[in-house]
């Protein structure tokens, strides 16, 4: 079906999500005037985005390192693996240059920096420097977060620090995924290595917890974490934190007719990892592509099987915060490579699926998963289709 397409958009927020989303728009065709409602005035390279290099986006070219090969200490032994898709690291910095050199460029579009979404009535949106009325509105403003985790929910949070060392101590062939070799009392504890060369890597301690840790309990894990790790000569270049909802399904719906939910707010970081990169990219092409179309609309993050593993998964972590070093070592050590990369990149079809969970302890993957209930696509003779297409049905994909 095709209708009208668009003819005034509002984007909120130019953050990641709709920054992604206007270049599909404009990849798509879309003539409609695009407004991007943007609180910063200047954008810094304030993340690093990390994933599987496992499909094409707009951001590819920008890949700055490629690990072919990712290690996980679980506490008593270290697990190496070597897949086809490389690990993947891409700068904010290089993300948003290359964004905003498009926007410039493209006379339909307007961003405005340094202004803030004060209200959304309707598809009227009022900001400090106006009222703007759009036919369509995306809305990528952070959502909401309770401080307090309910028993469904974790909060991933970690601090990171690009260092520089005065000697080799970095093992540019791998990076280190999960070091759980920390104190656990906060959490769910663990180190991330990216090493960009034999002196220099960002390093961070990262901890999922139900309550937000107090301010410097973390920088007080890395500092312990580094001054054991590199005694000395150490120099911080940078830093990032930052705190990844671990929420199943946290998607919003829409708050009215025209007004659809993006990035964060639409449910991108994956209940059970934080990962949120790639589900963003296919998110964006899937929008465009219906407002290409003439019949824009919300579209699914993700299917509802990976919703479902999604709440077994966190069940699981939630009541078992102290398995979790080695149900993450059993998946690292116990599942091919290639299969638990297509899984953690919502690529997995059901082989992949079920190697996942034979790798963890039967008896009590089964216990959380009776008590969590079955998804829709899974229950016998479902009565209902969904009302919203899938960015990313449960399907597998194809793969060479
Ligand atoms: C430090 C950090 C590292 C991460 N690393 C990874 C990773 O390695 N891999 C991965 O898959 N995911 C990662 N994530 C998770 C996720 O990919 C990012 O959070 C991503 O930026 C989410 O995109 P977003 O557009 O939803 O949010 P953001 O990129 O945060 O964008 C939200 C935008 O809304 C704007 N805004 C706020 N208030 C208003 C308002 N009132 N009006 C208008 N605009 C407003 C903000 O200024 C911002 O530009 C990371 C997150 C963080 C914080």
């Amino acid at each position: 079906m095709t209708g009208d397409q668009p003819r005034e958009i509002a984007v909120l927020g130019g953050g990641l999500a709709g920054l992604s989303l206007v270049l599909q728009l404009l990849d798509h065709g879309v003539k409609a005037r695009i407004t991007v409602v943007e609180p910063r005035h200047t954008y810094t390279d304030d993340r690093t985005w990390c994933f599987w290099d496992t499909e094409d986006h707009p951001f590819r070219h920008l890949i700055a390192d490629r690990w072919p090969t990712w290690r996980v200490h679980d506490g008593t032994r270290a697990h190496r693996c070597t897949g086809t898709c490389a690990y993947a690291r891409l700068s904010a910095g290089d993300v948003y240059a290359h964004a905003l050199a498009r926007i410039a460029r493209a006379p339909n579009v307007h961003l405005w920096r340094g202004t803030r979404v004060q209200r959304l009535d309707g598809r009227r949106v009022q900001t400090d420097a106006g009222t703007l009325a759009a036919d369509l509105v995306y809305d990528g403003r952070p959502p909401r977060l309770p401080e307090t985790a309910s028993g469904t929910r974790l909060l991933q949070q970690f601090v990171g620090r690009r260092i520089r060392s005065d000697r080799d101590v970095f093992d540019t062939s791998a990076c280190e995924l999960m070091d759980f070799r920390l104190p656990q009392r906060h959490g769910i504890a663990f180190l991330y290595v990216l090493p960009h060369s034999p002196r220099e890597a960002l390093v961070e301690a990262t901890v999922f917890a139900a309550t937000r840790l107090p301010a410097g309990r973390l920088d007080g894990l890395l500092d312990d974490a580094l001054a054991q790790r590199l005694p000395s000569g150490v120099e911080t270049l940078g830093s990032e934190r930052g705190a990844i909802p671990m929420v199943p399904n946290l998607g919003e719906r829409a708050s009215g007719p025209g007004v659809i939910p993006i990035g964060t707010r639409a449910g991108a970081p994956r209940g059970s990892t934080g990962y949120a990169f790639l589900p963003i990219q296919r998110h964006s092409r899937a929008l465009a592509a219906r407002a290409a179309r003439g019949t824009p609309g919300p579209v699914r993050m993700r299917g509802r099987i990976t919703d479902w593993l999604d709440r077994v998964f966190l069940a699981r972590l939630i009541a078992r915060p102290d398995a979790a070093p080695d149900d993450f070592g059993r998946l690292f050590a116990g599942v091919p490579a290639d299969r638990l990369v297509r899984f953690l990149m919502e690529r997995g079809g059901p082989l992949d699926h079920l190697a996942v969970m034979t790798a963890l302890p039967t008896g009590a993957f089964l216990r959380h998963a009776a008590a969590v209930s079955l998804p829709r696509a899974l229950r016998p003779h479902p009565r209902q289709r969904a009302p919203v297409a899938d960015a990313d049905p449960d399907s597998p994909v194809p793969r060479s």
